[in-house]
């Protein structure tokens, strides 16, 4: 169990960020386990997941006010480990976020060039069925999910965004004392 009262106390002792993020440790009361040192990072804003949702909001924070500090903890070993997902991507909130991202080396992947959709029978073969529109992908791209994601996280760190790979355990916030 984690000890709120010795994290408030900590925090409170701090130099006052809006939030402070903690790794799991020895938050310990009577009987607790011990579990060595505790490590807390200070920070204004704390994202939790390196996923495209998460860095795309700690970078549009940056762009918003640059002296927030912003951290993202991420419980895969690195950014991208565990987004494993092929994509069809949408790109208009990426060209938004990060308008030339497909100039800027990021891995675009392939344009959606034609589609089609068939009714697969169980006997063989494929008869074609006209695509549902909101099935379409003209314009979309074919992308890794993972490599994108990995792009992202390069980005955010030269935004200036601390991103933390390998936090797999549980994580308390304590709120910045008044
Ligand atoms: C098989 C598959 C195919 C898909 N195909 C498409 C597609 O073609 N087109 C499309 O638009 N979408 C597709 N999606 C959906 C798309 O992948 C998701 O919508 C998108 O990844 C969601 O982004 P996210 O950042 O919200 O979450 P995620 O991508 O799930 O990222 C969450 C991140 O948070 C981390 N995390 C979770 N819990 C914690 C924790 N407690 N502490 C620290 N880190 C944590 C995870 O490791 C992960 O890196 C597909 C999904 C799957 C599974």
């Amino acid at each position: 169990m984690w000890s709120v009262r010795a994290a408030a106390a900590a925090a409170a002792a701090g130099r006052g960020a809006a939030f402070r993020a903690r790794g799991l440790a020895a938050a310990r009361e009577p009987g607790e386990l011990e579990l060595g040192p505790r490590e807390a990072l200070e920070c204004d804003v704390c994202v939790v997941g390196a996923g495209p949702a998460g860095l795309a909001s700690a970078i549009r924070l940056k762009q918003l006010d640059d002296s927030l500090a912003v951290t993202v903890l991420e419980k895969g070993g690195e950014v991208g480990a565990h987004v494993l997902s092929g994509n069809v991507l949408e790109p208009r909130a990426l060209d938004e976020l990060l308008p030339g991202w497909r100039e800027q080396g990021a891995p675009a992947g392939v344009e959606v060039s034609e589609e089609a959709s068939f009714f697969l029978a169980a006997g063989g073969g494929a008869v074609p069925l006209p695509t549902p529109p909101p099935m379409h992908n003209a314009g979309n791209r074919v992308v890794s999910l993972s490599r994108l994601v990995r792009w992202l996280g390069e980005r955010a760190e030269e935004l200036g965004v601390e991103v933390r790979g390998g936090v797999s355990r549980s994580i308390t916030h304590t709120p910045n004392p008044p």
